[in-house]
């Protein structure tokens, strides 16, 4: 009892020559959500005997006196793999919960600047040592409608990447402003880079420019898909310039009707 779905395309050739072709894709939008709810289903799923086996671990761990010595390495990366397992459902989930709705249902006037400065701050732990510089400069007149915990999420993706990908003492700069376009994010910097092929195909789920050196970094996979997928509830958009050996830049450009009047007195987070 699906509703049926088309899909309309019009072509113009000639001077006023038109071309509409309508292709039902009532049975590609079932696929597609049954591939959705599936995804969703099994993540819910592996969850709880996840849990169940993260709380095993840390408990043998706890008491790892006790333990005969051979086994506290294979136990601790029993553990670093599970914590690895959560970070990937709770990645999927999100990515679920993202593409069910075209819109946040709780949209709200967002103050970026201080979201900025916390993802910074976590953004300097993760990196502690790796001492990596991290420049903030953020406009915090600057608000966005939206949801406050999906945005800080594709920001931490962007910002966190610029850490994993970017070697010991390198910079990174995070600057947000606005002009007659709207409002713009920039994550730059001085790290390895991506070779031009990988770049159109980054925001793919599970796209990895080099695997083997992505899975040592802790990430998932689905950083840039998460990204993406919250910038177009957003109406933002990504951009991607990034050159080899010489570093890299994310920026999302948000329309001038995604801005929110500031609701609180702002102060100067320029660092
Ligand atoms: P991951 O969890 O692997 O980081 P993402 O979706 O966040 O997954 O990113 C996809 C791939 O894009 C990464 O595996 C990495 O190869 C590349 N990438 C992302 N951000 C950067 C960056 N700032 N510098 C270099 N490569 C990057």
């Amino acid at each position: 009892n699906a509703r049926l779905r088309l899909q309309f395309t019009l072509t113009r050739f000639g001077n006023n020559e038109h071309l509409m072709l309508v292709r039902d894709v009532t049975r590609l939008h079932l696929l597609e959500q049954m591939r959705k709810d599936f995804v969703a289903n099994v993540s819910h799923e592996l969850r709880t005997p996840l849990t169940v086996i993260s709380g095993y671990l840390e408990t043998l761990l706890a008491h790892s006196d006790s333990l005969e010595p051979r086994w506290l390495k294979p136990l601790q990366r029993m553990e670093q793999q599970s914590e690895r397992m959560k970070h990937l459902l709770e990645d999927l989930l999100l990515l679920a919960k993202l593409e069910a709705t075209a819109h946040s249902a709780n949209a709200q006037p967002v103050a970026v600047a201080p979201l900025l400065q916390l993802i910074r701050r976590d953004a300097q732990s993760l990196s502690a040592d790796k001492a990596h510089q991290i420049e903030l400069e953020a406009d915090p007149l600057l608000w966005l409608k939206g949801s406050e915990a999906e945005l800080r999420s594709a920001f931490s993706n962007l910002v966190f990447n610029a850490v994993k990908y970017t070697p010991a003492g390198g910079h990174i700069q995070i600057r947000w402003w606005g002009d007659e376009h709207g409002a713009h994010l920039s994550v730059r910097d001085d790290g390895i880079g991506i070779e031009p092929r990988h770049l159109p195909r980054l925001t793919e789920r599970f796209y990895r420019v080099d695997s083997s050196r992505a899975s040592h970094t802790g990430g998932t996979g689905l950083g840039l898909a998460i990204v993406k997928h919250v910038l177009l509830r957003h109406q933002g958009r990504l951009d991607v310039e990034s050159a080899p050996g010489e570093g890299s830049r994310f920026s999302c450009h948000f329309p001038p009707h995604q801005l929110a009047e500031p609701g609180m007195p702002a102060c100067d987070t320029r660092e």
